[in-house]
């Protein structure tokens, strides 16, 4: 029997929960929801492409005429996860070091 993949596991768990609310069954809500966020993160999410400061700090660094260099941030956490370098450009991690999210290491060229 070939693994189940986390997209599989997340429908097979959604289906359990429906066909155990239809039939009024207990079901603890709380651990399917601690394995979905949890199989969620397997999946590779897309990193958001901002600036290192955003916000109200990023109009602070304008009003003063600083520069503000483009980056990737985590989608969940919000923490950087590009490298950038002069000789490969930007890479993208694998994985958020900080809450362990997947994450597209692809970057689609604008
Ligand atoms: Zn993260």
């Amino acid at each position: 029997m070939e693994t189940m993949t986390a997209q599989q596991a997340i429908e097979k768990l959604e289906k359990y929960k429906t066909a155990a609310e239809f039939a009024e069954n207990i079901y603890d809500t709380e651990l399917h929801n601690a394995c979905i966020s949890a199989l969620n993160k397997q999946l590779p999410k897309a990193p958001r492409k901002t600036t290192i400061f955003e916000g109200t700090q990023a109009e602070k660094l304008a009003a003063k005429g600083l520069p503000n260099y483009e980056t990737y941030k985590c989608p969940v956490c919000s923490r950087i996860v590009a490298d950038r370098s002069f000789i490969t450009g930007i890479k993208i991690s694998n994985f958020c070091e900080n809450c362990g999210q997947a994450l597209e290491t692809e970057i689609t060229k604008e």
